[in-house]
């Protein structure tokens, strides 16, 4: 495919979350949403004539009209829908988390691997504009605190909390630490739904860096936000509010361009000071970048942000501590 053509992408799914990629896909220039398809007929005309684009009736179809596919169905329905794309030789961006079971996962990269075309996981909170600043900082975290709160909403129920709101957080965390996983602790309870609504875990990693993480979907308000220590480094990020503080132990003598206010570590000794800096975070839409990168994906001239083999691993991680959390309950 020539880098200037456009790119034909479709939307399989277009509930509360796929309206929104059928909006974004249908604006961004480079891009023609080929179709969108939903199994609610009414719902998929709807959206079709929202964004003037073609209501497909069946997947086969719009498979046909597509270059690549956003899968946005429910979590328990990816593996299916993804590898009928898959196995029309589409490649495919599938919202996290990746699919219901890590077996289902497995197959569908062998699956993909097998048809030549590229998988890529909706984990947008790794494009969340707060982080951008941290590619400046060669992260080495020693400690990772993250907590992920939102309002009760009957939307995404269908899964725990844990593949619902804190995989978000362990794909973010698998970035950082690139380190495999040493051993993991969880516990976490029902609340409302009969599955769990507030969990904890903890994850040592063989290179002795601790992630905590906590998730709850029984709150009064939307909190997301992490911490990371390192040695003479800790940075706060603020997901919602895009706001994203450092703080550095630098030599006295070290100028720092960026600082806003340094005060020396220690009253006796003037060696070495505290640095605090906010990087400018740049207004981005999350979405639109993972769908422009999934379009460059389409065209060959990048590689996935999140992959298939990092949704993967973000599900083997989240699986295994909603079965701690079951057992410890039990
Ligand atoms: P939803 O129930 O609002 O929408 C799903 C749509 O898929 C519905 O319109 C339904 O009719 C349609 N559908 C169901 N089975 C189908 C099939 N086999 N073929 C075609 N259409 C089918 O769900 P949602 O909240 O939009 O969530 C969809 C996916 O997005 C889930 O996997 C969810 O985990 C994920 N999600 C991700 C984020 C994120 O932050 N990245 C946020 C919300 C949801």
């Amino acid at each position: 495919m020539s880098n200037r053509a456009k790119v034909n992408i479709g939307v399989i799914g277009v509930g509360h979350l796929g309206q929104h990629h059928a909006r974004h896909l249908a604006n961004i220039s480079g891009i023609n949403l080929s179709g969108v398809h939903d199994t609610d007929e009414l719902r998929c005309k709807s959206i079709a004539e929202k964004n003037k684009t073609t209501a497909f009736t069946s997947i086969a179809a719009i498979v046909e009209a597509s270059d690549g596919i956003c899968v946005v169905t429910p979590t328990q329905t990816h593996a299916d829908v993804a590898s009928e794309c898959i196995k029309g030789g589409k490649h495919v961006f599938i919202e996290k988390p990746i699919t219901h079971t890590i077996e289902e996962a497995s197959n569908l990269l062998q699956l993909a691997d097998q048809y030549k075309v590229s998988v890529q996981v909706g984990h947008i909170e790794r494009l969340n504009p707060a982080l951008l600043p941290l590619k400046n900082f060669e992260l080495n975290p020693k400690f990772i605190e993250v907590q992920r709160l939102a309002p009760y909403t009957t939307r995404g129920t269908d899964v725990p909390v844990v593949l619902d709101l804190m995989i978000h957080d362990i794909d973010i965390i698998l970035s950082f630490v690139r380190s495999p996983v040493h051993n993991i602790r969880a516990t976490g309870v029902s609340i409302i739904t009969d599955s769990v609504d507030i969990a904890h875990a903890r994850i040592r990693f063989k290179n002795g860096t601790v992630a905590s993480m906590f998730s709850s979907r029984i709150a009064k308000d939307k909190v997301r936000k992490a911490k990371v220590f390192e040695k003479n480094m800790y940075v706060t990020i603020d997901f919602l509010l895009g706001l994203t503080e450092v703080y550095r132990v630098l030599d006295a003598k070290e100028d720092d361009p960026e600082a806003l206010m340094s005060a020396p570590l220690d009253e006796n000794d003037l060696s070495k000071q505290i640095v605090y800096e906010k990087p400018a975070v740049p207004k981005a839409d999350a979405l639109n970048l993972e769908l422009e990168n999934f379009a460059n994906v389409i065209r060959g001239t990048e590689k996935p942000i999140v992959d298939g083999s990092a949704g993967l691993e973000a599900l083997d991680v989240a699986t295994q501590i909603h079965d701690l959390i079951i057992e410890d309950l039990h």
